[in-house]
């Protein structure tokens, strides 16, 4: 028997492919995405102006398979985290975060992390295994049917849930055309974020191929201390990072600039000359700064650091012209919060012994 190909793994490009084998015309992609994307219909029966015959082939050769919702948590700030068995005895975990002017979806990227940064949960749970764009889409679609559009509408995605992004650069490029193509999600390119701790040569070839934002973990100003916060720092070190960020903020034809994401650890990385030699480091790129309180969880010894000495954090970069918030911590009563996201993986690194 042949495997069934999701269409979920299919961005237009592909899907006009797709058809073109099966002997079909271009505007299939179009009537088939309308009913995905627009009408959220899954079975191919009801795709009523696909001819029979289509409809036929398509239930044979083709599949549009959702993973499964194991649960659904609802903290006390609006935020919501859906738990999704991701088959072979795998949970990734997605989340709504509420605000007054958006509604942001957190979504992830990959079963785990292998890179191991030293303050976040998924990094401790090790690493089992990428997702495909289905699998990625998929989060948006299941987010999207159980949130009401009138109150409760889905204007942001970022990928800043369970994952490195960048160690997955197909299936999360073509999940990003899915995002931003009117015939699907239709977000625009501001509205879609990438955030991803530093992989270099994913990230040159990521300014090219997909114009979306982004967002870069630093979280220390010198390579000494960023190599133990977030060890890929070894392999491709500050100023390595730094240099393809100026060729992310060329490469658009738009004006770009860069989130740099700043986790505050008490003790470590929050000192009012770490943030002197912050704002040292991003001088002159187009740059603003989200420093995000630490968020706690069981394996970890980090503490956050105090409201005043956050806020001393960010006068610093203030008095040096650079644009800084204060990430409010949403959703952390169901573990919701930034680096708290666990889900179930089968670590296939042996890292966690
Ligand atoms: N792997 C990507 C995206 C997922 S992590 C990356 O590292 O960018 C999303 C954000 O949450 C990152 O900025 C990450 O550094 C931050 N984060 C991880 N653990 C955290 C914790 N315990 N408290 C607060 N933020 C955390
Ligand atoms: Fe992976 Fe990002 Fe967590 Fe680091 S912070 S371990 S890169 S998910």
């Amino acid at each position: 028997m042949i495997e069934k190909q999701n269409l979920l793994n299919f961005n237009q490009q592909a899907l006009d492919g797709f058809f073109a084998e099966l002997g079909e015309k271009p505007f299939r992609t179009k009537q088939l995405m309308k009913w995905i994307y627009k009408d959220k219909v899954f079975d191919f029966n009801q795709m009523l102006n696909l001819s029979k015959k289509l409809r036929e082939n398509l239930n044979k050769i083709a599949c549009l398979n959702l993973p499964t919702v194991v649960s659904k948590n609802y903290a006390h700030d609006g935020v919501i985290k859906w738990v999704i068995n991701m088959g072979d005895n795998s949970n990734i975990e997605t989340v709504y975060i509420p605000e007054k002017d958006r509604g942001t979806l957190c979504i992830s990227s990959q079963v785990g992390c292998a890179l191991a940064c030293t303050f976040c949960s998924t990094g401790y749970q090790g690493f089992n295994r990428n997702l495909s764009t289905a699998e990625i889409i998929a989060q948006v679609l299941i987010a999207s049917l159980d949130l009401n559009p009138k109150n409760k509408r889905i204007s942001n995605v970022v990928f800043m849930g369970m994952g490195e992004p960048m160690l997955n650069e197909e299936a999360v490029y073509n999940a990003c055309d899915l995002l931003l193509d009117d015939l699907a999600f239709g977000l625009s390119r501001r509205k879609v974020t990438i955030s991803s701790s530093g992989v270099v040569p994913a990230l040159e070839r990521m300014s090219k191929r997909v114009p979306v934002s982004l967002a870069i973990s630093l979280h220390a100003s010198t390579n000494e201390l960023r190599d133990e916060l977030v060890p890929i720092n070894k392999k491709y070190p500050i100023e390595e990072l730094l240099k393809v960020c100026k060729i992310y903020l060329n490469a658009g034809t738009q004006e770009r600039h860069i989130l740099f994401e700043y986790v505050m650890l008490k003790g470590i990385n929050d000192s009012a000359q770490q943030a002197e030699q912050l704002a040292k480091l991003l001088k002159g790129i187009s740059a603003k700064v989200n420093l995000i309180p630490f968020n706690s969880f069981p394996q970890s010894d980090y503490q956050v650091s105090s409201v005043a000495t956050i806020e001393r954090f960010q006068d610093i970069l203030f008095s040096r012209g650079i644009r800084t918030m204060t990430r409010k911590t949403r959703g952390k009563d169901v573990d919701a919060a930034c680096g708290q996201l666990a889900g179930k993986v089968k670590d296939k690194t042996k890292r966690g012994g």
